[in-house]
């Protein structure tokens, strides 16, 4: 789950962590009262998606030349102007896609005067299985880019779990940054808080892009990305309580309702598998025979008919789906239980496109007798290959 940037900013400064003062508005008059408790003069004021790059980002309603999601406002006059182009306009950037996100949201903070821009990060290496500190001096910039061209700037610090944090990975931070004297020992306390508050949180990311040096000497959180291990958040009805799910595609909160892994694709045959490695190697194999997945789907090992149903109104709802694939295997469901559920689901949600079944397992041969004699257009396939096959030609059939 991610959250807003001025959340994971709320919940860094608990943890100690120097952020600018800052205050969010959801209208053009809240924006203006939060420009009036600032001390100003300069105030930036930041759209609230989802998604980085909005400083370079467009929004679609404005010319070209406009400025992007991030505005430095040299008055209180200029934050209202700002606030009000961007307040229900859609930002375009490189990490919304070409649709872009709708601007709901503002964060009006204090304009800082930044001598230099520095790169923190953290993740859960699998490969270590600990939390990895990605430090680089080429902050506020395009990380990947630095990753590929000069990879030597980039400086990577693995904690071990028992261990914690301990004072040489401060160090190890505060020196991969080339700060030297108080920004040094700043570095070294704000590494700290930081690895406290991924811990304490359950988080799977945390991104500072840029860790600013203020003029006056001082480190400051200017952007802040903050993601949540899903599995953990019932741990944290804190966290949960800043979802947000108008940055969420609807489809995937539905599917998280019956608990469902539903992921939104641009192909057009919908999925409906058990098993993430199964669903995995149905998406490879309708590739392999030339068109594309609309989805992966993951109805999980004791899949309910309200479960399927569930699902087959999910992958419904997609307009851009034209046939759909069911692939199960009855391991500890049995195959004719699954059947009766398919024919119920698609009783229910009037199918209207081809639907080609898969089922291999347990009481194989009943669930197929059902299928074949439930009366409605389902089409049986007895392997992978050969349900990937007829799903593509039932959908050029149907075109
Ligand atoms: P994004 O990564 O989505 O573009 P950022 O918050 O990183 O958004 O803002 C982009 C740039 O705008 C930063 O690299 C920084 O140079 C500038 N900026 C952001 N916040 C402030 C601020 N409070 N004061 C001064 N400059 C800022
Ligand atoms: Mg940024």
């Amino acid at each position: 789950m991610n959250i807003h940037e001025y959340q994971a900013k709320e919940l860094l400064a608990k943890f100690g962590v120097g952020i600018p003062a800052g205050i969010a508005a959801l209208t053009v008059e809240e924006a203006v009262a939060a420009a009036r408790q600032l001390p100003g003069p300069l105030y930036v004021v930041k759209a609230q998606i989802h998604a980085g790059g909005r400083g370079k980002g467009k929004f679609k309603e404005l010319p070209a030349e406009a400025k992007g999601g991030v505005r430095l406002a040299k008055s209180i006059e200029e934050v209202e102007a700002f606030a009000r182009e961007m307040l229900g306009n859609t930002l375009v950037t490189i990490q919304t896609g070409e649709a872009g996100k709708q601007v709901n949201r503002l964060y009006v903070t204090d304009g800082v005067d930044i001598a230099k821009e520095y790169y923190l990060s953290m993740v859960v290496d699998r490969a270590t299985g600990r939390v990895a500190m990605i430090v680089s001096t080429e902050g506020g910039m395009d990380i990947e880019e630095v990753a590929h061209s000069t990879p030597e700037k980039i400086t990577t610090i693995v904690i071990d779990p028992a261990e914690g944090f301990m004072p040489h990975h401060g160090r190890a931070v505060a020196y991969g940054l080339k700060l030297e004297g108080e920004l040094n020992k700043q570095a070294q306390t704000l590494a700290g808080q930081l690895y406290a508050a991924f811990m304490a949180l359950d988080c799977a990311m945390l991104e500072i892009n840029p860790l600013v040096e203020t003029k006056d000497g001082n480190l400051l959180v200017l952007d802040t990305k903050m993601s949540f291990d899903s599995n953990a958040l019932y741990r944290h009805p804190d966290v949960m309580a800043l979802r947000d799910e108008t940055e969420e595609d609807p489809a995937e909160i539905e599917a998280s309702k019956y608990d469902l892994a539903y992921i939104k694709l641009d192909g057009d045959i919908g999925c409906m598998v058990n098993g993430a490695g199964l669903a995995m190697a149905t998406m490879d194999i309708i590739k392999l025979n030339g068109m594309f997945p609309a989805n992966f789907l993951d109805v999980g090992g004791g899949a309910t008919t309200e479960k399927v149903t569930a699902a087959f109104k999910i992958i419904l709802s997609d307009p851009a789906v034209k046939g759909i694939l069911v692939n199960i295997f009855g391991g500890i469901m049995k195959c004719d239980v699954i059947a009766e559920g398919i024919i119920a689901a698609a009783k229910e949600v009037n199918l209207s496109v081809p639907l080609v079944v898969r089922l291999e397992g347990t009481n194989v041969q009943q669930g197929k007798d059902l299928l074949n004699t439930s009366g409605l257009p389902i089409v049986s396939a007895n392997d992978l290959g050969d349900a990937a096959a007829k799903i593509v030609a039932e959908v050029k059939k149907a075109a």
